[in-house]
């Protein structure tokens, strides 16, 4: 952590960022939408159903744990109109849009900040935050 806190990046001042809840990042192309084991008994809570049921009708098996299930378009199966679990939402969704492939450089991160509404929003998350989500999450 130190080793890459002191390296530079363009983020080196910061980025503001405070999601819009547009929902850019949970519809359009079909993809992983990682909830690790330890997220499932709180997200089953927030639902009202057993884990296992939780299993059944929205998930199904990913690497080491679980992903939601999406519509054929792409959206996910708790997006309509809103993220129906935001306040519980897994930690790759709640860590979005500070992913290591979007801030690996400032390129794409910039076409990120095009979709992202978020972006430039909200108050300024340091460079050391930014690392420490950037450690700790999926993807
Ligand atoms: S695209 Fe950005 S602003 Fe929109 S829901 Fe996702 S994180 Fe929030």
């Amino acid at each position: 952590m130190n080793k890459l806190n002191k390296r530079s990046y363009f983020f080196d001042n910061g980025i503001c960022f405070e999601c819009q809840q547009c929902g850019v990042c949970c519809t359009g192309n079909p993809g992983t939408i990682y909830v690790d084991k330890s997220e499932l008994s709180s997200i089953a809570k927030f639902l009202k159903i057993h884990v296992a049921d939780f299993k059944e009708k929205y998930l199904y098996p990913f690497k080491n744990s679980y992903s939601i299930r999406e519509h054929p378009d792409g959206r996910c199966f708790f997006y309509k109109d809103m993220c129906k679990i935001y306040s519980i939402r897994p930690g790759q969704c709640s860590s979005y849009p500070f992913w290591f492939t979007n801030l690996r450089s400032e390129k794409k991160w910039k076409s990120v900040s095009k979709e992202c509404r978020g972006i430039g929003q909200g108050h300024l998350h340091s460079k050391k935050k930014i690392l420490k989500v950037v450690q700790t999450t999926f993807p």
